[in-house]
């Protein structure tokens, strides 16, 4: 594996690639891997010639008010789990390689973005949608792997790719999760002992408003009063409770189509988010 920190050498690397026509898998991530990160990797390592993974925290991303600073880092290890995971090229460029001085054209989302978590972190997809055109760029990619924890992610980038004519396949993974249900997360570290067993019942909650939808309710706002009510018994703070169309995001009177229920719930030191996105069957359409 070579680990990379300048762009110059990144492109070098790129370009024999290219000129023995090799696929490129890139895997862009913001490092502290888990197991949702590698099952990308794996996925990437199985379906392309070489495979690239970034791990750059994107400052553009972060709020003024969140924990960027805080985010949690270890290079080291995961410089060691990359490797085992099959990665050809690790690039973890520095802020100042990635942001070279005050930027002449900026990136605003116009869809998709004023809802769930886009609506409570202003100019966040901007600032995912500026890196990933850079790292686009660098990488040129064939296929790149984004994983559905991150649903509303998953829908701007494959807003982005289609608006921009991006020349790449999006490869979207299913949710890792521990054995009682928690999404895996470079966040969950920041859980205390008690709200880490608390946190499950993140997932319960979204289990039990599909439930409900497959048995037949359509009522939104009913699927909310279940989620809400399991959601309550945490001693995290609801930050949102969400349900649209997937991936238009849309709002919806009578459930239909392919669903997302999404959900955010603010612990002392972190905030978790999870979701479940399923087809709803028609009226009178089996559910299997
Ligand atoms: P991050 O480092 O949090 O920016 O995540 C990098 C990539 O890994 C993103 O595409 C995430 O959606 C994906 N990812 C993070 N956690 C999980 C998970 N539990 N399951 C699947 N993919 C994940």
């Amino acid at each position: 594996m070579k680990v990379v920190t300048h762009i110059q050498e990144l492109t070098e690397l790129i370009k024999q690639h290219q000129k023995k026509q090799h696929s490129i898998g890139f895997v862009p991530t913001m490092g502290f891997l888990h197991e949702g990160h590698l099952t990308l990797a794996k996925e990437a390592r199985g379906q392309n010639d070489i495979l690239v993974m970034s791990i750059f925290v994107n400052p553009l991303q972060f709020g003024p008010n969140e924990d960027f600073e805080a985010y949690p880092r270890d290079m080291k290890r995961d410089q060691r789990l990359a490797e085992e995971a099959g990665v050809d090229i690790l690039f973890t460029p520095n802020v100042k390689e990635m942001y070279q001085g005050e930027p002449s054209i900026t990136m605003t989302v116009q869809k998709r973005t004023d809802v769930l978590c886009g609506k409570k972190r202003p100019g966040h997809f901007d600032g995912v949608v500026t890196v990933l055109t850079k790292l686009f760029h660098l990488v040129a990619p064939t296929n790149v792997y984004f994983g559905l924890k991150d649903a509303q992610q998953v829908a701007v980038i494959d807003a982005m790719i289609k608006d921009f004519f991006f020349d790449l396949h999006l490869v979207s993974v299913p949710t890792v999760r521990e054995e009682d249900g928690l999404a895996k997360s470079s966040r969950n570290v920041y859980l205390s002992e008690t709200e880490r067993q608390e946190a499950p019942a993140l997932y319960r909650a979204l289990k039990k408003g599909q439930t409900a939808v497959e048995k037949g309710e359509r009522d939104p706002q009913r699927i909310y009063q279940l989620v809400e009510e399991e959601l309550l018994q945490t001693s995290g703070e609801i930050d949102y409770i969400e349900i649209y169309s997937y991936p238009e995001l849309d709002q919806l009177q009578q459930l239909s189509g392919k669903v997302i229920i999404a959900i955010a719930v603010k612990f002392s030191r972190a905030r978790l988010i999870d979701n479940v996105i399923f087809h709803v069957p028609e009226s009178g359409e089996k559910h299997v």
